[in-house]
């Protein structure tokens, strides 16, 4: 299998610029390495209708082109299931019969980090797992070993963080994103993960999966995520900040692509900018963009 780097958006709506942004990181990623660049859809949760074909052509519009067919997690459940399989026959997985509400108020383990798992169905017997499972559907969680891990990033270096009992399979019978996404890495060949910081933290506990399974952990960078004036992520309320807005706006793809090179540090041509890519040179601090003034500089520029 060619070693691989990927974007992998939910197809929730359409992608905006902290979402093309970060797919442009990982393409730059992975083309500067020699290597593919798959797209994945993490379609479990949340596909809106016509969402994916929306994201697909925005990424090409900004010059993204990709290897390989894309692929859905939708259609992927056979190969969670078995990696789900494998940690249930190893005695590393447990149902878990906890509403949100019962993990909040339960009192944690001492010395349990903050947002922990605080372990309440752990070590139920056969006969309270009964009773539970008869007032509520189950959700499967890990028996993780640990309570924090390492791992290594390209841009933050060392990061330690939490490893908990976390669920890999919801009680509504959906396969959990930190489950489907080191399987699906695992299986897709990829070994380097290009991702927004705000995944950073999740990052120990999909490490430490990965080595309960015997996947190899891959490489990962996570890139600082674009933020509106008011030090907030980039959301659709901001404005402009979708290809379909922005050309109405009199902004044409390339020069979104443009711009968000040159956010970058980098030349204002993919080709360019693929040849002065350097990981280390890039801006370790979001990117803060007000759209207003992005659609008025343009608007100003079209008078002119
Ligand atoms: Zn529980």
């Amino acid at each position: 299998m060619m070693p691989a780097g990927r974007f992998a958006p939910s197809p929730s709506g359409e992608l905006h610029l902290g979402n093309l942004r970060t797919a442009l990181l990982a393409w730059l990623f992975a083309r500067s390495t020699g290597r593919q660049f798959l797209v994945r859809v993490e379609d479990l949760d949340r596909a809106r209708a016509g969402a994916e074909e929306a994201q697909l052509r925005d990424l090409a519009a900004i010059g993204i082109g990709w290897d390989g067919p894309v692929v859905r997690q939708s259609e992927r459940t056979e190969l969670y299931e078995g990696a789900l399989d494998a940690l249930t026959d190893a005695g590393l997985t447990y149902e878990c019969y906890c509403t949100r509400r019962e993990i909040q108020e339960a009192p944690s383990a001492p010395h349990a980090p903050q947002g922990a798992y605080p372990g309440t169905c752990r070590d139920l017997t056969e006969a309270e797992r009964g009773r539970r499972r008869a007032e509520r559907p189950a959700a499967v969680r890990l028996r993780a070993g640990v309570t924090e891990g390492a791992v290594a990033d390209v841009l933050h270096g060392r990061y330690v963080g939490l490893v908990d009992d976390f669920v890999l399979r919801r009680n509504d019978g959906v396969v959990a994103y930190n489950l489907a996404v080191v399987v699906d890495d695992a299986a897709q060949g990829v070994d380097q993960v290009i991702r927004g910081d705000d995944l950073l933290p999740s990052t120990p506990r999909q490490a430490y999966l990965a080595g309960l399974l015997g996947y190899a952990v891959p490489e990962y960078a996570h890139v600082p995520l674009v933020l509106n004036p008011q030090g907030r992520r980039l959301a659709k309320r901001d404005g402009a900040v979708t290809l379909a807005a922005l050309a109405a706006h009199g902004v044409p793809a390339e020069r979104v692509a443009e711009i968000l090179l040159a956010s970058l540090g980098l030349p204002r041509s993919l080709p360019a900018a693929l040849e002065a890519f350097s990981a280390a040179a890039l801006p370790r601090d979001p990117w803060v963009l007000d759209p207003a003034e992005l659609t008025a500089r343009q608007e100003r520029t079209l008078r002119s």
